[in-house]
């Protein structure tokens, strides 16, 4: 999916990419001389055709000013493993634990079915924030290994969520629904990323709580999620257009009144902030 709202354009890819911050280009055009692949040009300011980039980032290394940043890089399990271990005794006090999310962690299913079982091991809570868009086969290979599910709804409206996310929710929604309905001893979390003019409104709300009362077996809190406009300055640097442009980020009374209705349609389980 790609979500109009998405906070993170830079994950949408598989592989590392380079964005420009043209507030610290100095328009010197060394950039363009050192791409093997013609991938760069200079008019005024660099650009990329990523159609042409072979990902080398010899451009990156290139600039002085540090206007080229690398989005994104390869790392095994074992590396991330000794990167996390770093925390361990965070999470032992905190309760705390380690939660993939992304983008999207079931595209890469079985990295993150190798990673979480070796979080396992090492006694770290493990959690997953996914959009469930995937075949459950996906889904069933993480879950034995997952302590706590955070399952993101954009909408009920399955029209409306391919309008938003490019494509309809009924992978999503049985997803969810099986989920629930099976063995697994994983808890569950349903997240709903409140984008005004979007799915705020009371039918959709209506139609999450309906759904939560389906969920009676895995369900513990639904949580809101404030709009906000975080993303913004990635979009530039990846120099993609954000489709939310206009739309203003919530007021606290907004996103409060939302959720006293989500709570009134009574969904049957607590509905947080987050
Ligand atoms: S090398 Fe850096 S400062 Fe020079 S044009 Fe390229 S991005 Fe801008
Ligand atoms: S990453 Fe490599 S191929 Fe891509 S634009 Fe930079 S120098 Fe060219």
């Amino acid at each position: 999916m790609q979500c109009a709202w998405c906070s993170t354009p830079e994950s949408q890819r598989s592989e590392p990419e380079i964005g420009f911050d043209l507030s610290k280009c100095v328009r010197c055009g060394e950039c363009v001389h050192t791409c093997p692949s013609g991938a760069l040009t200079f008019d005024k300011t660099p650009s990329v055709r990523r159609d042409l980039c072979d990902g080398c980032f010899a451009c990156a290394d290139t600039c002085r000013k540090r206007a080229i940043k690398k989005y994104g890089k390869t790392l095994n399990v074992k590396e991330i493993v000794r990167e996390v271990s770093k925390d361990e005794v965070f999470y032992f006090h905190s309760g705390g634990g380690v939660t993939l999310s992304g983008g999207e962690p079931c595209a890469q299913t079985d990295f993150a079915a190798e990673l979480l079982c070796e979080l396992k091991k090492h006694g770290i809570h493990t959690s997953a924030e996914t959009a469930l868009c995937v075949p459950w086969e996906n889904v069933e290979t993480l879950l034995p290994y997952i302590d706590c599910v955070l399952a993101d709804i954009k909408h009920m409206n399955s029209e409306q969520h391919k309008r938003w996310t490019g494509i309809d929710n009924s992978l999503v929604l049985n997803n969810i629904r099986r989920l629930d309905s099976s063995d697994f001893p994983v808890s569950l979390i349903v997240r709903i990323p409140l984008i005004p003019g979007v799915n705020d409104t009371d039918e959709n709300l209506k139609a999450v709580a309906a759904l939560a009362r389906e969920l009676t077996k895995k369900l513990q809190a639904i949580e809101l999620l404030p709009y906000h406009r975080l993303g913004l300055n990635t979009y530039k640097m990846l120099g993609r257009p954000y489709q939310l442009e206009s739309t203003a980020v919530s007021l606290r009374e907004h996103i409060d009144e939302r959720a006293n209705f989500l709570r009134s349609c009574d969904p049957g389980v607590p509905v947080y902030l987050h």
